[in-house]
């Protein structure tokens, strides 16, 4: 680990990575301390994960673009609670490669007559670009979201880019029109390659598209998985959920040591790449469902169906009564309890710990070292029925 840690100089206005320039070791031990307070009298709080080298890390980068007073070309991030853009040139906790990609396609707008998109006036093509790297398989995807679909001399603009950077494996332009924050529109085309990137994750193939949700730190996501599955105890015959699936990535690592896995998950893009990603990596024991976690998990009790260990991974508001309560029906023996947001978790580990189940731990990763963010897997197990003690 680097005793000596750079500075960035625009991290007050940019504000993404609010822990800069407290020492690593440092935020490692805020991040602890805050899941272990939230924990008391739960379980307990084992040693974060912290990263051998935290900077780098993110695998997709975002810029949006604008100009400067003198009209020329600027990308970088929003000013924190404004949309007034911060110029980057590079970033700590970005990928080295994707913030070059986006410096280079910056110098080419002039030459090719693209204007950055104007907030105000609706004038101009360029708004935003993004970068996906797989760090697995090195397969990078640019994707140029454009506020109309006209774009002059497209196939020079990409030849010149793949020039330059031959490392790039496709190119996908994202038309977004409208007035809102949203950075990617529901339209694209494949202008370049496939139309995706793959990486690899714990020996397992997943298929990433211009919008679908996949983790952006993949060298920790695989110390995260790996604490999870290890958790879940699997011996090859068990039935497991995956709930709040998104890609399909943690069942289908599952699904290799477990006898049948069942996916679920709200939004029908990933559940699309899910079924996809079982193909490619011929699961034959797993099956998707597109629907709301908590509605699935009742009808599941609903059907007298039992389950022997439940991933569970929701977004940041954390889990519902109805879910909870039917995993309590369906009586899985382990629970593993992965969030972004220790403070929803703690909350529904506590209500599990009413309803039959002993939390066991809690174990942090470090998934976005410089910013505050803290991921942490929780694992409960159901208490013997002739021992109701409560805890
Ligand atoms: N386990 C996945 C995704 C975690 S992100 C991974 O590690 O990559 C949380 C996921 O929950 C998102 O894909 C989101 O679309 C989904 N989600 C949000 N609300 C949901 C709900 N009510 N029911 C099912 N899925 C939901």
């Amino acid at each position: 680990m680097q005793t000596k840690f750079p500075v960035c100089p625009i991290a007050k206005k940019c504000g993404g990575c609010q822990y800069q320039g407290i020492p690593y070791p440092q935020q490692l031990m805020k991040k602890e301390k805050e899941v272990r307070a939230l924990f008391k009298g739960i379980c307990t709080t084992h040693e974060i994960a912290g990263m051998e080298e935290p900077y780098h890390y993110r695998n997709k980068v975002h810029a949006v673009f604008d100009r400067d007073r003198k009209g020329n070309p600027i990308s970088g991030v929003y000013k924190m609670g404004t949309h007034q853009v911060v110029p980057v040139e590079q970033c700590l906790i970005e990928d080295e490669k994707a913030d070059e990609i986006i410096g280079t396609i910056r110098g080419m707008l002039k030459s090719f007559k693209i204007k950055t998109y104007d907030e105000d006036t609706g004038y101009g093509l360029l708004r935003h670009v993004l970068v996906k790297r797989g760090f697995a398989t090195n397969e990078i995807m640019v994707i140029l979201v454009t506020a109309s679909p006209v774009f002059p001399s497209k196939n020079n603009f990409i030849k010149a880019l793949r020039k330059i950077h031959p490392e790039i494996t496709t190119v996908v332009q994202n038309i977004n029109n409208r007035g809102t924050s949203a950075v990617l529109g529901k339209k694209e085309h494949v202008l370049y390659g496939k139309g995706y990137i793959e990486d690899v994750l714990m020996g397992c193939r997943f298929r990433i598209s211009a919008s679908s949700f996949y983790q952006i730190n993949p060298i920790q996501t695989e110390v995260l998985y790996g604490k999870a599955i290890s958790l879940a105890g699997l011996a090859g015959r068990e039935t497991v959920i995956d709930a709040y699936c998104g890609i399909g990535t943690i069942g289908l690592i599952a699904a290799k040591k477990a006898g049948q896995v069942i996916g679920v998950e709200l939004n029908p893009d990933a559940v699309r790449d899910a079924i996809g990603n079982a193909r490619r990596n011929e699961a034959k024991n797993i099956r998707f469902f597109t629907a709301d976690a908590g509605e699935f998990m009742v009808e599941m009790a609903k059907e007298g169906q039992k389950a022997d260990v439940v991933f569970m991974d929701p977004p940041r508001s954390g889990s519902d009564e109805a879910f909870l309560s039917s995993v309590v029906q369906l009586a899985p023996k382990r629970i593993v309890y992965i969030s972004c947001n220790p403070t929803t978790q703690a909350r529904d580990v506590k209500y599990l710990t009413k309803h039959g189940y002993c939390a066991e731990g809690v174990w942090p990763v470090d998934m976005f070292p410089m910013t505050d963010e803290i991921e942490a897997v929780c694992l409960l197990s159901s208490r013997k029925p002739d021992t109701k003690v409560n805890r």
